[in-house]
């Protein structure tokens, strides 16, 4: 059930305010330059957005999952580009750290997080086959690879970046095996020497976000920089992408709630044969059936953070939820974009294209469809 207590609505207010006036009127232009307007997350960072899980005594909001997804679904439903950037530095970057980094990175590295560093989360490689490796030598990792579709590598200031660094040898049936060691690794100065940063432009949706390909050759990261235990790159990405898949929920959410509203809009002005088209059945039918998915997509997603907040295991409902969302923004920008008839394809026209290619590419990211249904059928199987 979705219905709000008073602080959510208060919670939800306030980001519909920032949304509507200050991500809203700058989406189209955004998403028409294939370029991200520095200007919004720096007004983010300032209204607390950036700093919602960042725990307060490090100067953020310390939000609870509930409070998080609220904003990022009223960002999402302005423009999810600028939902996409919010959500990557708090779901992952800032909870990886809060959550297993030593307390004096916690001290150091989460408030400048709240205040104006952005993060970003960098796990896919360009080539799984070639992935990227630390390799240690003198107190150093020297590290060499590509990621691939990096949210706010472009940009970013603080980045978690996981890599093979190095060897173990596990028993396996008895016998020793070796194994690589998967870490995460804590890159604060961006620019160093060996680290070279392209924007991925020419995107179908989202295009907006600052998303690109980082390059790593030969930069010198100290052995120290390991976040958590060495060798744990793995169970951390995983236990944080839970939560960050509840973001992506909520970002789904949103584009899905715009569509709605986009099609209700267009339904109600367009006339033919003397009458909204909204007083067709066969429209209406449409309406019915896209509002009826939001719904419930909006239900299975808050019901994720509400799980999340009981600390209950989320890893099946998020996956759910995630599956469940982003395919629903498809299937409802799509009908949305329906309505709209010829005026729906034409770029720029109305939001509603947008919110079409946008939602597209959330069956993608953090995670594809295919990806959350082998989540969601191995928690099921097991049980
Ligand atoms: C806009 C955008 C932002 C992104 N931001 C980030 C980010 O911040 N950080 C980050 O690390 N990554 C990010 N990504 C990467 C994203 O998470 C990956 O693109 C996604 O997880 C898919 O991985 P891939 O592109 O390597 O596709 P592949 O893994 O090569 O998959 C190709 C196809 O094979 C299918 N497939 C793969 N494995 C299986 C399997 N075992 N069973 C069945 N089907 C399978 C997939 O579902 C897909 O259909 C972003 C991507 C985009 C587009």
């Amino acid at each position: 059930m979705t219905d709000l207590n008073g602080h959510l609505t208060d919670i939800r207010n306030w980001a519909r305010d920032f949304a509507e006036n200050e991500v809203a009127p700058r989406a189209a232009e955004m998403d028409r330059a294939g370029r991200y307007d520095a200007s919004v997350i720096d007004e983010m960072f300032a209204a607390g957005m950036m700093g919602m899980l960042v725990p307060s005594e490090y100067g953020g909001r310390g939000s609870s999952a509930l409070e998080y997804i609220t904003v990022v679904e009223e960002l999402a439903r302005a423009d999810a580009s600028t939902a996409l950037v919010m959500s990557i530095h708090n779901s992952l970057v800032v909870a990886l750290l809060d959550e297993f980094a030593s307390d004096e990175v916690r001290a150091r590295v989460l408030p400048s997080l709240a205040r104006d560093r952005v993060g970003a989360f960098a796990l896919t490689e360009l080539d799984p086959a070639a992935p990227t490796r630390a390799t240690e030598r003198d107190g150093n990792f020297s590290v060499d690879g590509t990621k691939m579709y990096i949210t706010n590598g472009p940009v970013a200031d603080v980045i978690v970046l996981f890599a093979i660094t190095g060897e173990v040898e596990i028993e396996r049936h008895g016998k020793l095996v070796k194994k690589n060691e998967f870490s995460a690794l804590l890159i604060e100065n961006g620019e160093a020497k060996g680290l070279r940063r392209e924007n991925i432009g020419g995107r179908l949706g989202l295009t907006a976000a600052p998303v690109g390909k980082l390059d790593f050759e030969g930069l010198e990261v100290p052995v120290g920089n390991v976040i958590g235990k060495r060798g744990g790159g793995y169970r951390m990405a995983m236990k944080v992408l839970d939560g960050g898949r509840i973001g992506a929920a909520a970002m789904a959410v949103g584009v899905a709630q715009a569509s709605v509203e986009a099609a209700r809009s267009y339904a109600t002005s367009r006339v033919l044969q003397g009458k909204a088209i909204s007083s067709f059945q066969g429209v209406q039918f449409m309406i019915a059936e896209i509002a009826t998915k939001l719904s419930a997509a909006r239900a299975l997603t808050y019901e994720a953070a509400r799980e999340m907040e009981r600390g209950a295991p989320i890893t099946k409902i998020a996956a759910q939820a995630k599956l469940f969302a982003s395919e629903t923004a498809s299937f409802v920008a799509s009908k949305a974009l329906q309505v709209h008839g010829g005026s729906g394809v034409v770029r720029g026209l109305h939001p509603v294209e947008r919110l079409f290619r946008d939602a597209r590419v959330m069956e993608i990211i953090e995670g594809t469809s295919e990806i959350q249904k082998l989540i969601v059928a191995g928690c099921e199987l097991k049980s």
